[in-house]
């Protein structure tokens, strides 16, 4: 964090971080990802599948029927629209559901079907006549564990006797209650609380343990501990389940820590490219040029939808707030804003309410805004020693190939910053 200016009481907290770049939170993008997302995400590539025993026959489902669910179960599917299972969905659910239960490290990008996957397998393996804890979910943070409750609600609509309870900050469950809900969806620390020095869950009798978005959970300090200190207490036939949306090695190790004799399914991301992008630039003295050329070429960017990217919320701010005092139409998505908040901009946005959306770095991962046509670097990215940030670039600009349109790109560029251009363009070769 680059900020050195010493607050004087003039200065609000939010003002002395505006020339922070906003930090990208794994858990808030997560959160967003979720909240704007409408439907299956797709890929190009094959399932990976890497079986415990490579002897056993691998199933494949391509209709829910032939997972001989429960009647009120697949009612429950068919209400929520789904009518055949995601690519991920069609390996994943018949190992999920085997008999005897297997466990699973999955991994594919955010709105491949990875929840509706476990939230299912929750659902099919639990007893609704017995009233204890049965199945435990981790989630990151008490936003991300509401979100997958409501999947169980959902999808759960007609096994009636079915409960979901939140083991999170703020739940005071008084010590000694006895807990008749089946599935536990909580985060690592309360969870660990309730088990260990509350004794509200008997870990003995859990069937199904998700530890969902664990590259997520181990960028959390603490997280990864607390999460294999409970799968530590958790009986050996327990079904253990692992999801993550990435797979670095930080995630891997941790995921063969905690998830004994896995079985492994992988989806590969559909890769960007800058092949259907065409890229320009324009080289300009200073801010005020940078200002100018851009509304040289409004007229041109407003026949589609175009997102701006500024590397600090100041200027993310600056420039939102002469635009609209020139008379244009634009919103402001930047890191101040709540979730909540940053997901309404993005569906009005989405809706075409808005035809220019002005941004920080919060934006150019994971959200993908499929009618967007151009794109204007009003700052390159760099990285902390003003290096210029490449990944960052392609995330800003590129696209998926399969699914790619044509695209534009426009940067903006202060005659001193011209290396910076120079750089990039050799990285990427074009
Ligand atoms: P992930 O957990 O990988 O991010 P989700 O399970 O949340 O993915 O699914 C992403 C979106 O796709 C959600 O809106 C979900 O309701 C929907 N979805 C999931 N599975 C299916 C399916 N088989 N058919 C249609 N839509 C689905």
């Amino acid at each position: 964090i680059k900020n050195t200016t010493v607050p004087n009481l003039d200065d609000s907290i939010d003002n002395t971080k505006e020339d922070e770049e906003d930090v990208v939170d794994l858990a808030a993008n997560s959160l967003l990802n979720k909240l704007i997302r409408q439907s299956l995400v797709e890929s190009s590539h094959r399932v990976e599948v890497l079986q415990k025993d490579p002897s056993s026959p691998l199933y494949s489902v391509k209709t829910f029927e032939e997972l001989r669910l429960k009647e009120e179960l697949l009612k429950g599917i068919y209400a929520m629209g789904f009518n055949r299972p995601s690519k991920i969905q069609e390996m994943a659910l018949p190992m999920m559901l085997a008999y005897p239960p297997q466990n699973l490290i999955a991994q594919s990008q955010s709105g491949t079907g990875k929840t509706a996957a476990f939230v299912l397998a929750m659902l099919s393996r639990v007893n609704a006549l017995e009233l204890f804890p049965q199945c435990l979910c981790l989630a990151p943070t008490y936003e991300l564990a509401l979100q997958t409750g409501r999947v169980v609600e959902r999808m759960g609509k007609f096994c009636v006797d079915v409960q979901v309870m939140y083991a999170i900050r703020g739940n005071q469950i008084p010590r000694g209650t006895d807990i008749t809900k089946q599935i536990i969806i909580g985060t690592p620390g309360t969870v660990l609380d309730w088990c260990f020095k509350r004794k509200l869950i008997d870990l003995t009798k859990i069937r199904v343990f998700v530890l969902d978005e664990a590259d997520v959970m181990i960028d959390t300090q603490g997280f990864s501990d607390q999460s294999i200190r409970i799968q530590r207490a958790l009986p050996s036939e327990c079904q253990m389940l692992l999801f993550s949306a990435t797979f670095e090695d930080s995630v891997w190790k941790f995921a063969e820590r905690i998830i004994p004799d896995p079985n492994v399914i992988k989806l590969r991301k559909e890769e960007l490219t800058l092949n259907n992008i065409r890229q320009y630039y324009v080289l300009c003295g200073n801010r005020k040029d940078k200002y100018q050329a851009l509304c040289n070429i409004y007229g041109g960017i407003t026949i589609g939808q175009a997102i701006i990217f500024c590397q600090t919320r100041r200027n993310a701010k600056w420039l939102t707030v002469e635009m609209m005092q020139d008379g244009h139409q634009v919103s402001l998505l930047s890191g101040e804003l709540t979730v909540d908040q940053r997901a309404s901009i993005i569906q009005r946005f989405r809706d075409g309410k808005e035809k220019v959306l002005i941004t920080t770095n919060v934006c150019a991962r994971g959200i993908d805004v499929k009618q967007v046509t151009i794109v204007v670097n009003f700052d390159l990215p760099v990285n902390q020693s003003e290096e210029p940030d490449y990944e960052t670039y392609l995330h800003r600009i590129g696209r998926t190939g399969r699914f790619g349109k044509k695209g534009l790109a426009f940067n903006m560029i202060e005659v001193d910053k011209l290396s910076l251009l120079m750089k990039i363009q050799d990285h990427f070769s074009k």
